[in-house]
Protein backbone atom coordinates (compact mmCIF):
# COMPACT_ATOMS: atom_id res chain seq x y z
CA UNK A 1 0.00 0.00 0.00
CA UNK A 2 1.23 3.61 -1.31
CA UNK A 3 1.88 6.02 1.94
CA UNK A 4 1.27 9.29 0.88
CA UNK A 5 2.35 12.95 2.78
CA UNK A 6 0.21 15.81 2.87
CA UNK A 7 1.15 19.59 4.58
CA UNK A 8 0.76 20.09 8.05
CA UNK A 9 -0.61 24.09 7.13
CA UNK A 10 -2.39 22.77 3.93
CA UNK A 11 -4.22 19.21 4.06
CA UNK A 12 -4.93 19.43 -0.35
CA UNK A 13 -0.94 18.95 -1.01
CA UNK A 14 -0.68 15.41 -0.91
CA UNK A 15 3.10 13.79 -2.47
CA UNK A 16 4.75 11.03 -2.30
CA UNK A 17 7.64 9.97 0.07
CA UNK A 18 10.03 10.55 -2.59
CA UNK A 19 8.31 13.67 -3.58
CA UNK A 20 8.26 14.89 0.22
CA UNK A 21 12.21 14.21 0.48
CA UNK A 22 13.07 16.15 -2.84
CA UNK A 23 10.92 19.07 -1.74
CA UNK A 24 11.79 19.31 1.62
CA UNK A 25 9.06 21.91 2.77
CA UNK A 26 5.60 21.76 1.70
CA UNK A 27 4.76 25.25 -0.11
CA UNK A 28 3.29 27.38 2.51
CA UNK A 29 5.97 26.67 4.63
CA UNK A 30 3.89 23.74 6.05
CA UNK A 31 6.21 20.35 6.79
CA UNK A 32 5.43 16.89 5.24
CA UNK A 33 3.66 14.37 7.40
CA UNK A 34 2.60 10.89 6.46
CA UNK A 35 -1.34 10.52 6.19
CA UNK A 36 -0.66 7.31 8.52
CA UNK A 37 2.04 5.84 10.77
CA UNK A 38 2.22 2.21 9.69
CA UNK A 39 2.13 -0.65 11.74
CA UNK A 40 5.42 -2.17 12.73
CA UNK A 41 4.08 -5.67 11.96
CA UNK A 42 7.15 -7.55 12.54
CA UNK A 43 7.62 -10.32 15.34
CA UNK A 44 10.11 -9.30 17.76
CA UNK A 45 12.15 -12.36 17.84
CA UNK A 46 12.84 -11.66 13.92
CA UNK A 47 13.78 -7.72 14.50
CA UNK A 48 16.21 -8.92 17.38
CA UNK A 49 17.66 -11.03 14.59
CA UNK A 50 18.35 -7.86 12.18
CA UNK A 51 21.78 -6.08 12.05
CA UNK A 52 21.32 -2.14 11.80
CA UNK A 53 21.03 -2.70 8.06
CA UNK A 54 18.10 -4.61 8.08
CA UNK A 55 16.28 -3.06 11.09
CA UNK A 56 16.81 0.10 8.64
CA UNK A 57 15.37 -1.44 5.99
CA UNK A 58 11.64 -2.89 8.37
CA UNK A 59 11.34 0.77 9.64
CA UNK A 60 11.46 2.72 6.33
CA UNK A 61 10.68 0.54 3.79
CA UNK A 62 7.09 1.23 5.62
CA UNK A 63 7.38 5.24 4.92
CA UNK A 64 9.10 5.25 1.59
CA UNK A 65 6.79 3.14 -0.07
CA UNK A 66 7.62 4.50 -3.62
CA UNK A 67 11.72 3.67 -3.74
CA UNK A 68 11.69 -0.08 -4.26
CA UNK A 69 13.44 -2.30 -2.43
CA UNK A 70 17.10 -2.28 -4.46
CA UNK A 71 16.81 1.71 -3.64
CA UNK A 72 16.11 1.41 -0.79
CA UNK A 73 18.76 -1.13 0.24
CA UNK A 74 21.46 0.43 -1.79
CA UNK A 75 21.06 4.07 -0.03
CA UNK A 76 21.13 2.10 3.16
CA UNK A 77 24.23 0.15 2.75
CA UNK A 78 26.04 3.06 1.10
CA UNK A 79 25.07 5.05 4.41
CA UNK A 80 25.93 2.60 7.17
CA UNK A 81 29.20 1.42 6.11
CA UNK A 82 32.54 1.67 7.89
CA UNK A 83 31.78 5.39 7.82
CA UNK A 84 31.06 4.24 11.77
CA UNK A 85 33.70 3.18 13.79
CA UNK A 86 31.21 -0.10 15.44
CA UNK A 87 29.39 -2.16 13.43
CA UNK A 88 26.70 -2.32 15.64
CA UNK A 89 26.05 1.44 14.24
CA UNK A 90 23.98 2.60 17.30
CA UNK A 91 25.49 0.62 20.42
CA UNK A 92 23.86 0.60 23.59
CA UNK A 93 25.66 1.21 26.78
CA UNK A 94 24.14 0.63 30.62
CA UNK A 95 25.52 3.33 33.35
CA UNK A 96 23.58 3.90 37.06
CA UNK A 97 20.09 3.99 35.80
CA UNK A 98 19.89 4.20 32.55
CA UNK A 99 20.98 2.44 29.44
CA UNK A 100 22.46 5.27 27.02
CA UNK A 101 21.89 4.53 23.19
CA UNK A 102 25.31 5.88 21.71
CA UNK A 103 24.42 7.59 18.65
CA UNK A 104 27.62 9.54 17.97
CA UNK A 105 29.58 6.91 16.36
CA UNK A 106 29.82 8.53 12.62
CA UNK A 107 31.98 10.40 10.86
CA UNK A 108 31.32 13.85 12.72
CA UNK A 109 30.74 11.89 16.42
CA UNK A 110 27.31 13.60 16.61
CA UNK A 111 23.54 12.36 16.47
CA UNK A 112 23.16 14.07 12.82
CA UNK A 113 25.02 11.77 11.19
CA UNK A 114 22.49 9.02 11.98
CA UNK A 115 20.11 10.67 9.19
CA UNK A 116 22.86 12.58 7.54
CA UNK A 117 24.57 9.85 5.58
CA UNK A 118 21.45 8.27 4.24
CA UNK A 119 19.68 12.13 3.32
CA UNK A 120 22.33 12.33 0.12
CA UNK A 121 21.54 9.00 -1.03
CA UNK A 122 17.46 8.91 -0.52
CA UNK A 123 17.98 12.95 -2.15
CA UNK A 124 19.64 11.37 -5.62
CA UNK A 125 17.23 8.37 -6.14
CA UNK A 126 14.28 10.96 -5.09
CA UNK A 127 15.58 13.06 -7.63
CA UNK A 128 15.93 9.94 -10.55
CA UNK A 129 12.80 8.84 -10.01
CA UNK A 130 10.97 12.17 -10.40
CA UNK A 131 13.39 13.09 -13.43
CA UNK A 132 15.07 15.81 -12.43
CA UNK A 133 18.21 15.90 -14.32
CA UNK A 134 19.37 19.41 -12.38
CA UNK A 135 22.60 18.89 -9.88
CA UNK A 136 21.00 19.35 -6.04
CA UNK A 137 23.14 21.71 -4.65
CA UNK A 138 22.62 21.55 -1.09
CA UNK A 139 23.38 25.29 0.76
CA UNK A 140 23.18 25.14 4.48
CA UNK A 141 24.03 27.95 7.20
CA UNK A 142 25.57 26.24 10.19
CA UNK A 143 26.22 27.19 14.01
CA UNK A 144 28.77 24.00 14.24
CA UNK A 145 27.26 19.98 13.76
CA UNK A 146 24.91 20.27 10.82
CA UNK A 147 26.90 22.09 8.41
CA UNK A 148 29.79 19.10 9.40
CA UNK A 149 27.37 16.30 9.10
CA UNK A 150 26.12 17.35 5.44
CA UNK A 151 29.36 17.91 4.15
CA UNK A 152 30.51 14.20 5.49
CA UNK A 153 27.26 13.01 4.31
CA UNK A 154 26.84 15.18 0.84
CA UNK A 155 30.84 15.08 0.09
CA UNK A 156 31.72 13.30 -3.19
CA UNK A 157 27.90 12.11 -4.01
CA UNK A 158 27.51 12.03 -8.02
CA UNK A 159 24.79 14.77 -9.10
CA UNK A 160 25.20 16.89 -5.63
CA UNK A 161 27.45 19.90 -4.68
CA UNK A 162 26.96 21.47 -0.93
CA UNK A 163 27.95 25.00 0.17
CA UNK A 164 27.69 25.61 3.88
CA UNK A 165 28.33 29.04 5.33
CA UNK A 166 29.80 29.61 8.98
CA UNK A 167 30.13 31.86 10.90
CA UNK A 168 34.21 33.02 10.86
CA UNK A 169 34.35 33.46 15.16
CA UNK A 170 31.62 31.71 16.08
CA UNK A 171 32.10 27.56 16.46
CA UNK A 172 34.63 26.27 18.42
CA UNK A 173 38.00 25.62 17.36
CA UNK A 174 37.48 22.28 16.58
CA UNK A 175 33.98 22.36 14.92
CA UNK A 176 36.06 24.95 12.43
CA UNK A 177 39.25 22.70 11.90
CA UNK A 178 36.36 20.02 10.96
CA UNK A 179 35.03 21.92 8.46
CA UNK A 180 38.19 23.43 6.83
CA UNK A 181 39.70 20.36 6.09
CA UNK A 182 36.44 18.88 4.80
CA UNK A 183 37.01 16.78 1.28
CA UNK A 184 35.40 16.41 -1.45
CA UNK A 185 35.71 17.79 -5.24
CA UNK A 186 31.68 19.24 -4.73
CA UNK A 187 32.24 20.71 -0.96
CA UNK A 188 32.94 24.09 -0.39
CA UNK A 189 33.43 25.94 3.16
CA UNK A 190 33.18 29.72 3.53
CA UNK A 191 33.07 31.13 7.07
CA UNK A 192 31.41 35.12 7.01
CA UNK A 193 32.23 37.78 8.93
CA UNK A 194 28.90 37.54 10.87
CA UNK A 195 26.63 35.19 13.15
CA UNK A 196 24.91 32.42 12.48
CA UNK A 197 21.48 34.69 12.32
CA UNK A 198 23.21 36.71 9.49
CA UNK A 199 23.94 33.51 7.92
CA UNK A 200 20.62 31.78 7.94
CA UNK A 201 19.21 34.78 6.45
CA UNK A 202 22.14 34.96 3.70
CA UNK A 203 21.08 31.68 3.12
CA UNK A 204 17.35 31.75 3.13
CA UNK A 205 17.36 34.77 0.65
CA UNK A 206 18.92 32.92 -1.40
CA UNK A 207 16.80 29.67 -1.51
CA UNK A 208 13.48 32.56 -2.19
CA UNK A 209 15.63 34.53 -4.78
CA UNK A 210 13.27 33.45 -8.14
CA UNK A 211 15.98 35.51 -10.50
CA UNK A 212 18.64 33.31 -9.06
CA UNK A 213 16.80 30.20 -9.33
CA UNK A 214 16.21 30.67 -12.94
CA UNK A 215 19.42 31.38 -13.55
CA UNK A 216 20.36 28.00 -11.42
CA UNK A 217 18.03 25.89 -14.35
CA UNK A 218 19.60 27.35 -17.14
CA UNK A 219 22.88 25.92 -16.08
CA UNK A 220 21.41 22.96 -14.82
CA UNK A 221 21.09 23.22 -10.79
CA UNK A 222 18.48 23.43 -8.10
CA UNK A 223 18.69 24.29 -4.63
CA UNK A 224 17.76 21.73 -1.80
CA UNK A 225 18.20 21.74 1.73
CA UNK A 226 19.40 19.18 4.63
CA UNK A 227 17.45 20.87 6.51
CA UNK A 228 16.55 18.83 9.83
CA UNK A 229 12.56 19.54 8.89
CA UNK A 230 13.29 17.38 5.78
CA UNK A 231 11.07 13.91 6.20
CA UNK A 232 14.02 11.88 4.63
CA UNK A 233 15.81 13.09 7.97
CA UNK A 234 13.39 12.03 10.12
CA UNK A 235 12.49 8.71 9.15
CA UNK A 236 15.84 7.23 9.17
CA UNK A 237 16.01 8.35 13.07
CA UNK A 238 13.40 5.86 13.94
CA UNK A 239 15.25 3.12 13.31
CA UNK A 240 17.81 3.77 16.01
CA UNK A 241 14.66 3.43 18.77
CA UNK A 242 13.35 0.27 17.27
CA UNK A 243 16.78 -1.33 17.12
CA UNK A 244 17.73 0.05 20.85
CA UNK A 245 14.87 -1.87 21.70
CA UNK A 246 15.27 -4.99 19.76
CA UNK A 247 18.65 -5.42 21.40
CA UNK A 248 17.26 -5.23 24.98
CA UNK A 249 15.08 -7.87 24.06
CA UNK A 250 17.94 -9.78 22.68
CA UNK A 251 20.07 -9.17 25.93
CA UNK A 252 17.62 -10.12 28.00
CA UNK A 253 16.99 -7.13 29.61
CA UNK A 254 13.02 -6.58 28.53
CA UNK A 255 10.21 -9.28 28.12
CA UNK A 256 8.49 -8.80 25.16
CA UNK A 257 6.07 -6.55 24.77
CA UNK A 258 7.67 -4.41 28.13
CA UNK A 259 7.82 -0.80 27.94
CA UNK A 260 10.14 1.29 28.15
CA UNK A 261 10.92 4.91 28.60
CA UNK A 262 13.07 7.11 26.15
CA UNK A 263 14.83 9.98 27.23
CA UNK A 264 15.78 13.22 24.48
CA UNK A 265 17.99 16.03 24.83
CA UNK A 266 15.93 17.77 22.45
CA UNK A 267 16.47 20.94 20.19
CA UNK A 268 14.41 21.36 17.29
CA UNK A 269 12.08 18.62 17.94
CA UNK A 270 13.40 15.96 15.49
CA UNK A 271 15.07 13.37 17.26
CA UNK A 272 11.89 12.86 19.89
CA UNK A 273 9.57 12.93 17.84
CA UNK A 274 11.09 10.29 16.26
CA UNK A 275 10.51 8.15 18.92
CA UNK A 276 7.06 9.21 19.03
CA UNK A 277 6.53 7.79 15.43
CA UNK A 278 7.99 4.56 16.90
CA UNK A 279 5.75 4.30 19.53
CA UNK A 280 2.75 5.42 17.16
CA UNK A 281 4.02 2.21 14.72
CA UNK A 282 3.72 0.10 18.09
CA UNK A 283 7.04 0.21 19.46
CA UNK A 284 6.02 -0.29 23.31
CA UNK A 285 7.66 3.02 24.63
CA UNK A 286 5.83 4.24 27.95
CA UNK A 287 6.95 8.00 28.23
CA UNK A 288 9.08 10.22 25.90
CA UNK A 289 10.80 12.57 28.34
CA UNK A 290 11.66 15.76 26.73
CA UNK A 291 14.95 17.15 27.93
CA UNK A 292 15.55 21.04 27.52
CA UNK A 293 18.37 23.42 28.59
CA UNK A 294 18.12 26.50 30.09
CA UNK A 295 16.22 27.76 26.30
CA UNK A 296 13.52 25.66 27.88
CA UNK A 297 10.56 26.57 25.94
CA UNK A 298 9.33 23.04 25.15
CA UNK A 299 9.72 21.99 28.80
CA UNK A 300 7.25 25.36 29.56
CA UNK A 301 5.37 24.07 26.78
CA UNK A 302 4.62 19.98 28.40
CA UNK A 303 3.58 21.83 31.45
CA UNK A 304 0.97 24.52 30.71
CA UNK A 305 0.27 23.66 27.41
CA UNK A 306 1.57 27.13 26.38
CA UNK A 307 4.31 27.52 23.27
CA UNK A 308 6.27 31.32 23.91
CA UNK A 309 9.17 32.14 22.08
CA UNK A 310 9.09 35.28 23.73
CA UNK A 311 11.96 35.23 25.90
CA UNK A 312 16.66 35.92 26.10
CA UNK A 313 18.17 33.46 23.91
CA UNK A 314 20.75 32.14 26.58
CA UNK A 315 24.04 30.56 25.54
CA UNK A 316 24.64 27.04 26.41
CA UNK A 317 27.35 24.38 27.39
CA UNK A 318 25.22 22.63 24.73
CA UNK A 319 25.16 24.75 22.16
CA UNK A 320 22.97 22.21 19.78
CA UNK A 321 19.91 23.05 21.84
CA UNK A 322 20.13 26.72 21.83
CA UNK A 323 16.46 26.72 20.08
CA UNK A 324 13.61 29.17 20.81
CA UNK A 325 11.51 27.94 18.04
CA UNK A 326 11.63 23.77 17.94
CA UNK A 327 10.56 23.17 14.10
CA UNK A 328 9.11 20.29 14.62
CA UNK A 329 7.22 20.29 17.28
CA UNK A 330 4.71 21.47 14.36
CA UNK A 331 4.18 18.23 13.08
CA UNK A 332 3.17 17.00 16.78
CA UNK A 333 0.81 20.05 17.01
CA UNK A 334 -0.93 18.84 13.69
CA UNK A 335 -1.03 14.85 15.10
CA UNK A 336 -2.77 16.12 18.56
CA UNK A 337 -5.11 18.57 16.66
CA UNK A 338 -6.86 15.26 15.00
CA UNK A 339 -4.68 15.73 11.53
CA UNK A 340 -6.48 19.04 11.37
CA UNK A 341 -4.42 20.97 8.80
CA UNK A 342 -6.41 24.36 9.29
CA UNK A 343 -6.30 24.05 12.83
CA UNK A 344 -2.01 24.08 13.25
CA UNK A 345 -1.94 26.61 11.05
CA UNK A 346 -4.07 28.95 12.81
CA UNK A 347 -1.40 28.21 15.67
CA UNK A 348 1.64 28.80 13.79
CA UNK A 349 0.23 32.13 12.32
CA UNK A 350 -0.08 32.94 16.03
CA UNK A 351 3.23 31.81 16.53
CA UNK A 352 4.69 33.92 13.79
CA UNK A 353 2.75 37.06 14.79
CA UNK A 354 2.85 36.98 18.70
CA UNK A 355 5.26 34.81 19.08
CA UNK A 356 3.26 32.29 20.99
CA UNK A 357 -0.03 30.16 21.12
CA UNK A 358 -1.50 27.65 23.56
CA UNK A 359 -3.36 24.41 22.70
CA UNK A 360 -7.10 23.70 23.42
CA UNK A 361 -7.88 21.03 26.72
CA UNK A 362 -8.41 18.26 24.60
CA UNK A 363 -4.96 18.34 22.59
CA UNK A 364 -3.00 18.91 25.84
CA UNK A 365 -4.55 15.55 27.25
CA UNK A 366 -3.24 14.13 24.55
CA UNK A 367 0.26 14.71 25.28
CA UNK A 368 0.31 12.57 28.88
CA UNK A 369 3.10 10.23 26.93
CA UNK A 370 5.09 12.74 27.74
CA UNK A 371 7.10 14.36 30.56
CA UNK A 372 9.12 17.43 29.94
CA UNK A 373 11.84 19.50 32.23
CA UNK A 374 15.23 20.88 32.00
CA UNK A 375 18.75 21.29 33.40
CA UNK A 376 20.75 24.06 34.21
CA UNK A 377 24.17 24.66 33.33
CA UNK A 378 25.32 24.18 37.00
CA UNK A 379 23.01 20.59 36.97
CA UNK A 380 24.74 19.82 33.85
CA UNK A 381 27.98 19.98 34.78
CA UNK A 382 27.36 18.31 37.90
CA UNK A 383 25.70 15.36 36.20
CA UNK A 384 28.70 14.84 34.24
CA UNK A 385 31.16 14.64 37.17
CA UNK A 386 28.55 12.53 39.34
CA UNK A 387 28.29 9.57 36.30
CA UNK A 388 32.27 9.82 36.15
CA UNK A 389 33.23 9.54 39.73
CA UNK A 390 30.32 6.87 40.14
CA UNK A 391 30.69 4.72 37.21
CA UNK A 392 33.72 6.09 34.93
CA UNK A 393 31.36 6.85 31.80
CA UNK A 394 31.81 10.00 30.04
CA UNK A 395 29.04 11.83 28.58
CA UNK A 396 29.16 15.07 26.66
CA UNK A 397 27.09 17.78 27.32
CA UNK A 398 23.69 17.46 25.61
CA UNK A 399 23.84 13.70 26.81
CA UNK A 400 24.06 15.29 30.46
CA UNK A 401 20.84 17.09 29.83
CA UNK A 402 19.10 14.38 29.29
CA UNK A 403 20.59 12.42 32.07
CA UNK A 404 19.56 15.33 34.21
CA UNK A 405 15.94 15.34 33.52
CA UNK A 406 15.91 11.71 33.65
CA UNK A 407 16.41 11.65 37.26
CA UNK A 408 14.46 14.71 37.91
CA UNK A 409 11.41 12.87 36.23
CA UNK A 410 12.30 9.25 38.51
CA UNK A 411 12.41 11.89 41.52
CA UNK A 412 8.64 13.46 40.65
CA UNK A 413 7.26 10.31 39.32
CA UNK A 414 8.55 7.44 41.39
CA UNK A 415 8.95 5.76 38.35
CA UNK A 416 12.06 3.88 39.00
CA UNK A 417 11.36 0.49 37.59
CA UNK A 418 10.94 1.41 33.59
CA UNK A 419 14.04 0.68 31.61
CA UNK A 420 15.35 3.65 30.31
CA UNK A 421 16.83 4.62 27.28
CA UNK A 422 19.04 7.99 26.95
CA UNK A 423 19.79 9.05 23.49
CA UNK A 424 23.53 9.86 23.86
CA UNK A 425 24.04 12.12 21.05
CA UNK A 426 27.29 13.28 20.97
CA UNK A 427 30.74 12.04 21.59
CA UNK A 428 32.41 13.72 24.59
CA UNK A 429 35.41 14.82 22.63
CA UNK A 430 32.90 17.10 20.53
CA UNK A 431 32.85 19.33 23.66
CA UNK A 432 36.01 18.59 25.53
CA UNK A 433 36.36 22.10 26.78
CA UNK A 434 33.20 22.06 28.84
CA UNK A 435 33.19 17.96 29.90
CA UNK A 436 37.04 18.44 31.20
CA UNK A 437 35.88 21.15 32.99
CA UNK A 438 32.91 19.93 34.68
CA UNK A 439 35.22 16.60 35.36
CA UNK A 440 37.99 18.76 36.85
CA UNK A 441 37.78 22.45 36.83
CA UNK A 442 41.11 22.35 37.61
CA UNK A 443 42.56 20.29 34.63
CA UNK A 444 42.09 22.99 31.40
CA UNK A 445 44.28 25.76 32.69
CA UNK A 446 45.53 27.25 29.21
CA UNK A 447 45.35 24.20 27.23
CA UNK A 448 44.10 24.35 23.39
CA UNK A 449 40.93 22.11 23.08
CA UNK A 450 43.52 19.61 21.27
CA UNK A 451 45.54 19.38 24.05
CA UNK A 452 42.69 18.62 26.11
CA UNK A 453 41.52 15.84 23.73
CA UNK A 454 44.31 14.01 25.17
CA UNK A 455 43.38 14.97 29.11
CA UNK A 456 39.70 13.40 28.19
CA UNK A 457 41.51 10.20 26.41
CA UNK A 458 43.12 9.63 29.50
CA UNK A 459 40.21 10.27 31.72
CA UNK A 460 37.45 8.26 30.28
CA UNK A 461 39.85 5.41 29.30
CA UNK A 462 38.92 6.07 25.54
CA UNK A 463 40.90 6.44 22.55
CA UNK A 464 40.39 9.72 20.99
CA UNK A 465 37.95 9.23 18.09
CA UNK A 466 39.39 8.37 14.46
CA UNK A 467 37.03 12.00 13.22
CA UNK A 468 39.17 14.48 16.09
CA UNK A 469 42.32 12.35 15.53
CA UNK A 470 42.40 12.83 11.51
CA UNK A 471 41.86 16.63 11.50
CA UNK A 472 44.71 17.16 13.96
CA UNK A 473 46.96 17.48 11.11
CA UNK A 474 45.35 17.78 8.55
CA UNK A 475 45.76 20.58 5.46
CA UNK A 476 42.93 22.85 5.55
CA UNK A 477 41.54 22.74 2.17
CA UNK A 478 38.76 25.51 2.66
CA UNK A 479 40.12 29.05 4.05
CA UNK A 480 37.64 31.18 2.11
CA UNK A 481 36.09 34.08 4.25
CA UNK A 482 33.87 36.33 3.24
CA UNK A 483 31.42 39.45 4.18
CA UNK A 484 27.64 38.97 4.97
CA UNK A 485 26.61 40.54 1.90
CA UNK A 486 29.18 38.36 -0.25
CA UNK A 487 27.51 35.00 0.27
CA UNK A 488 25.56 34.79 -3.27
CA UNK A 489 28.77 35.92 -4.92
CA UNK A 490 30.69 33.01 -3.54
CA UNK A 491 28.15 30.92 -4.75
CA UNK A 492 28.13 31.97 -8.33
CA UNK A 493 31.73 32.02 -8.32
CA UNK A 494 31.09 28.39 -7.28
CA UNK A 495 28.68 27.24 -9.70
CA UNK A 496 29.90 29.33 -12.72
CA UNK A 497 26.86 31.15 -13.19
C1 LIG B 1 20.93 18.48 16.95
C2 LIG B 1 21.36 17.98 18.30
C3 LIG B 1 20.44 17.82 19.36
C4 LIG B 1 18.98 18.19 19.23
O1 LIG B 1 18.27 17.32 18.42
P1 LIG B 1 16.86 17.76 17.80
O2 LIG B 1 16.50 16.67 16.87
O3 LIG B 1 17.12 19.07 17.09
O4 LIG B 1 15.90 17.93 18.93
C5 LIG B 1 20.90 17.33 20.56
N1 LIG B 1 22.21 17.04 20.74
C6 LIG B 1 23.12 17.18 19.75
C7 LIG B 1 24.56 16.87 20.02
C8 LIG B 1 22.74 17.66 18.49
O5 LIG B 1 23.65 17.81 17.53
Amino acid sequence: MELHYTGTRNADEKVTASQAILKGLAKDGGLFVPTEIPTLDIDLDTLAGMRYQETAYAVMSRFLTDFTEEELKRCIDAAYDDKFDTEEIAPLVQAKDACYLELFHGSTIAFKDMALSILPHLLITAAKKNHVTNEIVILTATSGDTGKAALAGFADVKGTKIIVFYPKDGVSPIQKRQMVTQKGENTLVVGIAGNFDQAQTGVKQMFSDAALAEEMAVAGYQFSSANSINIGRLVPQIVYYVYAYARLYKKGVIAKGEQINVTVPTGNFGNILAAYYAKQMGLPIAKLICASNENKALSDFFGSGAYDKNRDFILTSSPSMDILISSNLERLIYHIAGNDAEKNRSFMQSLSSTGRYEITAEMKAQLSDFYGNYATEEETMQTIRALYEQTGYVIDTHTAVAACVYEKYRKETHDVQTKTIIASTASPFKFTRSVVHAIDPNACGSMTDFELVDVLSRLAHVEVPAAIASIRDAKTLHEGVCETDGMESVVRKFLHI
